[in-house]
């Protein structure tokens, strides 16, 4: 046992080193901290083996005591050959200073896969292809990469741990936080301070990368989102920061929102988005800039302006006046009450020397035919996603939940064999649906395609169920479009 362990704590400490985590003598200290937690007393051993990558961490995780999940143990082994949060800060900027933004960027993305702050073994489960819709190509993702709840952790937060220390998975000081029931562990994690409209904020990826470069801005202070002008201006000096990346934002309110509402950030990265390819309906040109209404199933207005100044000041006066846009035929209600329902999410985008800036309109009523929200999934979608439409799927890339991988197993196998479903499940009405349209027609050779075909489909309907105009109300969109310019 012991020789095993010894072995795999030095193929840690071996990769630590050759990947740059660890400087000199860096690697005696992690070396004694590792022998602590695996109480070892002494460095003899029958010679190493060396093991690869994951398989060190798998090799110590039978013979650990700490009794953590996988996830955590990971993160607290990989925790002690992760360089100190100042030292990372030091490399970004020396990068940043120089004008190699993306140099920093790439640096810090593979730091976080080197530190397995980024699970790439897990990344790499995720199952992807591409639905060609009549908006264009539509991106899919069956996301398998965040871990299921683990039982243990359920349990020990039933035993009434409750703690209010970080108070979100996003605020800072979840940097080197040892985890507990409920809320992970980030040993291993490092933020980088950025500067956004003369405020402090923090970049870091998300551990789950959706797409390349997946990453998140995070506010000083745990505060609640919130979409306004100063939210135009924060995207725009990120974007002038790093010109080869994207940032959003979501809208603060519930239902349109993201999942995270309680701690203002952004979300950007370094990929090309459907809706960036998307088909124009409507181009406006008033020479200082341009405004583009997008043939796009979330209604979007696209400005584009070389003159950031200009940009600032048409996007700030759509979103006031969407803020009090009313259409009752439309069911668009800007306030019911004293409550607000208009908001928008903003993602910015640099190209060259122009600056495009993406405006979602957004709403959030509910009703008695929709209590889920009108412009929400409609209940006969909940099936495949019934989770809020945040930006990454504005943009046109789903994000859908991991069980789905195994359901649609289990339909295919269904349809393939015509077999009755075994129990009422949430995906029924739609496997009757199949079966009716693809009677006779389905073999083992296009099962794959068609159910890829199929779950596209239902992702641009939820798509179109979030627009507030719909196809068919293109003359209303351009109306309100217009009377925003004077
Ligand atoms: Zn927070």
């Amino acid at each position: 046992m012991k020789d095993k362990v010894l072995s795999a704590i030095h193929s840690i400490i071996e990769e630590g080193k050759e990947k740059g985590l660890l400087g000199e003598l860096d690697d005696i200290v992690a070396k004694n901290s590792l022998f602590n937690i695996f109480q070892i007393e002494d460095n003899e051993g029958e010679g190493y083996k060396k093991y690869d990558g994951m398989e060190a961490l798998e090799v110590l995780y039978q013979y650990d005591d700490l009794d953590l999940p996988f996830e955590k143990f990971v993160s607290r082994i990989m925790g002690e050959i992760t360089p100190r949060n100042s030292e990372i800060i030091d490399k970004f900027y020396y990068y940043l200073k120089r004008g190699e933004s993306q140099k920093a960027i790439d640096w810090y993305y593979k730091l976080c896969q080197d530190t397995r702050y980024i699970r790439m073994d897990r990344v790499n489960m995720n199952r992807k292809w591409k639905y060609s819709s009549k908006y264009g190509d539509i991106e899919i993702t069956i996301n398998l990469s965040k871990p299921e709840k683990d039982p243990r952790d359920i349990g020990k937060a039933r035993n009434g741990q409750s703690n209010t220390y970080p108070k979100c998975v996003l605020c800072k000081e979840n940097i080197g936080y040892k985890g507990r029931p409920g809320h992970p562990e980030r040993s291993n994690h490092r933020i980088i301070p950025i500067k956004l409209n003369n405020e402090k904020w923090y970049l870091q990826f998300s551990p789950y990368v959706y797409y390349n470069q997946h990453l998140i801005v995070l506010s000083h202070d745990h505060v609640p989102m919130l979409i306004d002008h100063r939210t135009i201006i924060r995207l725009l000096d990120f974007i002038d920061m790093f010109p080869d990346l994207f940032l959003g934002s979501n809208a603060g309110l519930p239902i349109v929102g993201g999942s995270i509402l309680d701690h203002n950030h952004f979300q950007g990265g370094n990929h090309v988005f459907p809706i960036e390819r998307a088909n124009i309906f409507e181009r406006i040109d008033k020479g200082k800039y341009q405004i583009d209404i997008l043939d796009w199933p979330v209604s979007t207005i696209r400005i584009t302006s070389k003159d950031r100044e200009v940009l600032t000041k048409k996007a700030a006066k759509i979103m006031d006046a969407w803020d009090y846009y009313e259409n009752r035929e439309l069911e668009i209600l800007p306030f019911t009450k004293e409550e607000k329902h208009n908001t928008t999410t903003l993602i910015a985008r640099k190209e060259e020397d122009k600056y495009h800036l993406y405006i979602s309109l957004r709403n959030n009523r509910c009703n008695e035919e929709y209590p889920y929200g009108i412009f929400h999934a409609r209940e006969e979608h909940h099936h495949i996603k019934k989770e809020n439409i945040g930006l990454i799927e504005v943009m046109g890339l789903a994000i859908l939940p991991g069980r789905l991988h195994r359901e649609l197993e289990y339909i295919k196998n269904i349809l393939l064999y015509n077999k009755d479903m075994e129990e009422e499940g949430p995906h029924k009405n739609w496997v009757y649906q199949l079966k009716e349209e693809y009677q006779g027609k389905i073999s083992s050779q296009n099962i794959d395609s068609i159910i890829k075909e199929e779950v596209g489909k239902v992702f641009v309907n939820i798509l179109e169920d979030c627009g507030v105009f719909k196809r068919a109300d293109y003359d209303k969109f351009k109306e309100f479009v217009y009377s925003c310019i004077e």
